[in-house]
C-alpha cells in the first residue's frame, strides 16, 4: 500500500532573484535558475489564494511564498514580498544574505541603507566554518569575509541579526573561531543556531561529512546549547527508526510546492484556487503511488546500525527514497 498523501497547505515559489552562490550543500538546487515571470503577476496569485483562504474559511490550510533563490531583490520586489508576509500577520524585515551578489565600498553602503529605510532592521547569515572553509562550501572565494562584512556595517547601523551554523564533520574544528568572530561583530544577535544539513538538493552529496551520534554527545557546551530553534531532534537513523515506525500508517500531511513561472502563469490565472490545489495534491498523490509503505522502505533500506544524525525523519526516509531509486530506476516523488 503507497503513502497516502494530504495536502496541509500550498508554498507558491518564484524564481525572481538569481542566487550569486554555488553552495554545494545547495538545499534548493532546483530553483536557482531566474524565471522571467514579473514579480507582480505573481504576487497577484498569491494574493488571490490568501483571499481564497479567508473567504472560505480554511484556517486549516497554510499558504506560504518563497521569492528566491536569493533575496537580491530590487526595492519594489522587496516592498511586494513585504506586502504578501504582512498577508500572514507577518512583517519582512530580515534580509536573507545568502546567494547576494558582490557590491564594494559605497555601493554596498548605498544598498544597505536603502534597504534599512525600507524597513529591514537585520540580516539572516548562513554560515559553513569561517574563512576558506566557509567559502569552499558556498562556492565563492571570499564570501565569509563579505558576509561578516555586511553583518558589521549593519550592526554599525543598529541592524540586528541572525544566525545559522552548519555544523559537519570539517566545520567542527573551526567552531570556536568562527564564534569568537560573530562575538566581535557588534550588534544585537536575535538569533544563532547550529544546524545540520537537510538531506535535499545537493546535500546528500555529503553523507561523509554528516555528524554521528558520537560526535553529537561529546560536543562542546559552547555548540551545543546553539541547538535551539524548530529542528533540535538531533537523532541517529538507528535512533529515528522506531519513532518513524510507530507513525508509519498515518497519511503524509505536506505542503505542496507550486514553482511558479512564464510557463504556468496563464494556466494559473484562468483556474481556481481549489482547482489548483486539488490538481497539486493530485500531483503528489501520484507521484508517490509507485512509492512502497514506510514499513516496507524502513524494511528494505533501513539501517538500524548507522549513528549518522539528522535533524528529521524526513531526512532518513529521503535517504531510503534514493536507495530505492537507485535499485528500481522509480524516482523519489515530489518534495
Ligand atoms: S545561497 Fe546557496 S543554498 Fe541558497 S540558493 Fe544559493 S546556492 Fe543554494
Amino acid at each position: 500500500m503507497p503513502r497516502q498523501i494530504v495536502g496541509k497547505g500550498l508554498r507558491l515559489t518564484l524564481r525572481h532573484a538569481p542566487c550569486a552562490h554555488i553552495c554545494r550543500y545547495c538545499l534548493i538546487s532546483e530553483t536557482r535558475k531566474g524565471s522571467a515571470l514579473p514579480f507582480a503577476r505573481f504576487e497577484q496569485l498569491v494574493h488571490r489564494f490568501y483571499d481564497w483562504k479567508l473567504a472560505d474559511h480554511r484556517d486549516d490550510l497554510e499558504i506560504g511564498v518563497f521569492v528566491g533563490p536569493s533575496f537580491d531583490y530590487d526595492l519594489e520586489t522587496l516592498r511586494g514580498v513585504a506586502r504578501l508576509r504582512a498577508r500572514r500577520g507577518g512583517k519582512f524585515q530580515i534580509l536573507n544574505l545568502g546567494g547576494l551578489r558582490i557590491r564594494r565600498g559605497e555601493a554596498l553602503t548605498a544598498w544597505l541603507e536603502e534597504r534599512q529605510s525600507a524597513g529591514i532592521i537585520g540580516f539572516h547569515t548562513s554560515l559553513a566554518g569561517c574563512d576558506e572553509t566557509h567559502d569552499r562550501w558556498n562556492g565563492r572565494r571570499g564570501d565569509f569575509a563579505y558576509q561578516t562584512a555586511i553583518l558589521r556595517l549593519g550592526g554599525e547601523r543598529g541592524m540586528v541579526r541572525h544566525e545559522r551554523l552548519f555544523l559537519t564533520q570539517n566545520t567542527l574544528p573551526h567552531f570556536d573561531r568562527l564564534l569568537d568572530i560573530l562575538d566581535g561583530i557588534p550588534g544585537e544577535v536575535r538569533n544563532r543556531y547550529v544546524t545540520l544539513f537537510f538531506y535535499a538538493g545537493l546535500a546528500p552529496r555529503y553523507e561523509n561529512e554528516r555528524i554521528t551520534e558520537e560526535i553529537r554527545d561529546a560536543l562542546p557546551e559552547r555548540i551545543g546549547r546553539l541547538r535551539q530553534g524548530k529542528f533540535v531532534d538531533w537523532r541517529s537513523e538507528r535512533e529515528w527508526i522506531p519513532l518513524m515506525m510507530e507513525v508509519a500508517d498515518r497519511p503524509r500531511r505536506l505542503i505542496l510546492k507550486l514553482d511558479v513561472h512564464e510557463g504556468n502563469i496563464d494556466a494559473l490565472e484562468k483556474s481556481s484556487c481549489e482547482e489548483i490545489f486539488a490538481a497539486r495534491e493530485r500531483l503528489y498523490q501520484d507521484s508517490y503511488r509507485p512509492i512502497p509503505s514506510l514499513a516496507e522502505l524502513c524494511t528494505r533500506y533501513g539501517d538500524p546500525e548507522s549513528r549518522k544524525v539528522y535533524m528529521m525523519s524526513r531526512d532518513v526516509e529521503g535517504r531510503w527514497l534514493d536507495l530505492h531509486a537507485r535499485e528500481t530506476g522509480i524516482k523519489p516523488p515530489i518534495d
